[in-house]
């Protein structure tokens, strides 16, 4: 059985219910939306998550959460006298924005033990982990787990990444791309969104953005973007496959999350990079004409 461990932060969600100032709690968070969808629709695929929690109620709440939707929390770290981050989401004349609560969430600590995190990753085959990862880590928990990862590739296992650009984690730009293009150097596939990497490193193409991380070690890359057509490139073979146009988008949260563990599953079952390209898109396409990061999908055919 394969075996996946996703690497990251998953946190508390409130977001509105019908009743005005009634809220929801969830639990989502962009690597952990990805093994979500992974454990949900692939369960022939052995998925683990990599945190740290507090020892709080709201800590083993979220535990709960994550074991329900069959994903394994064995490595999960507790961290005393912390919680979990936390997010609301604010509706305004039908528009969502959220407000964040995670500077303090025990996440940030999750790459500080590197014993557990070397025992986590020596159980997996494929390592999975983000730009929001590496953003909510100090530089010393950062080099650690980039430490770990390039041991592990080097020790025959795949590393997959999101470079996630979310300038608002970090001190500044440069500490940012400088730190993406770190997490790029130990992966080997890549999967990055156009729109972020066209503002933030200049690429002047989806073309721009492959070559940037192929050249930095990547043997695959797939570039999103968004409605528009995804480039993929495996080896220097590349690929566009169109994005099946839809009319009627309710909410993007997680269409990149969910396209990432279509396109990983296709991987893992050794599909043609472009089967695997278009059965992440069709995800995708589901995911943004429902509400919220996880939406109750059905298998894929
Ligand atoms: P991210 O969520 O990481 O920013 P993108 O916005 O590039 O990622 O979207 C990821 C995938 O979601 C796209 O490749 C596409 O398959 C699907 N998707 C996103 N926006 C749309 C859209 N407007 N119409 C159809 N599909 C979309």
């Amino acid at each position: 059985m394969m075996r996946f461990l996703a690497i990251g932060e998953c946190m508390a969600e409130l977001a509105p219910s019908a009743t005005p100032g009634d809220y929801r709690l969830g639990f989502a968070g962009d690597t952990f939306n990805t093994a979500w969808y992974l454990a949900r629709l692939w369960p022939e695929v052995a998925v683990s998550y990599f945190t740290a929690i507090g020892s709080d109620a709201m800590s083993t709440q979220m535990l709960v959460a994550i074991q329900a939707s069959g994903i394994d929390t064995s490595h999960v770290q507790k961290v005393p006298g912390r919680s979990v981050g936390l997010y609301l989401i604010c509706l305004t004349n039908g528009e969502r924005s959220f407000s964040y609560w995670r500077g303090q969430s025990a996440a940030r600590l999750l790459a500080d033990d590197p014993e557990a995190l070397a025992s986590a990753v020596a159980g997996a085959d494929l390592i999975y982990f983000s730009g929001i990862t590496l953003a909510i880590l100090e530089e010393a928990g950062r080099a650690r787990l980039l430490n770990v990862l390039k041991s592990a590739r080097t020790a025959g296992k795949t590393i997959a990444f999101d470079p996630n650009l979310r300038p608002h984690l970090w001190s500044d730009p440069a500490q940012m791309t400088k730190a993406i293009m770190q997490g790029a150097a130990v992966s080997d596939i890549t999967l990055p969104s156009f729109e972020d990497e066209a503002r933030w490193f200049q690429d002047k193409d989806p073309e721009a953005t492959a070559d940037r991380y192929t050249k930095a070690g990547a043997s695959t890359v797939i570039v999103k973007n968004g409605p528009d057509p995804v480039l993929h490139d495996q080896a220097g073979a590349r690929g566009r496959i169109p994005v099946p146009p839809l009319t009627h988008i309710v909410d993007t949260t997680a269409a990149g999350d969910s396209f990432n563990a279509a396109v990983l599953a296709g991987l893992i079952f050794q599909k043609p990079l472009g089967e695997a390209v278009l059965q992440a898109c069709q995800l995708a396409g589901q995911v943004v004409q429902g509400k919220g990061a996880l939406v109750p999908v059905e298998r894929l055919p």
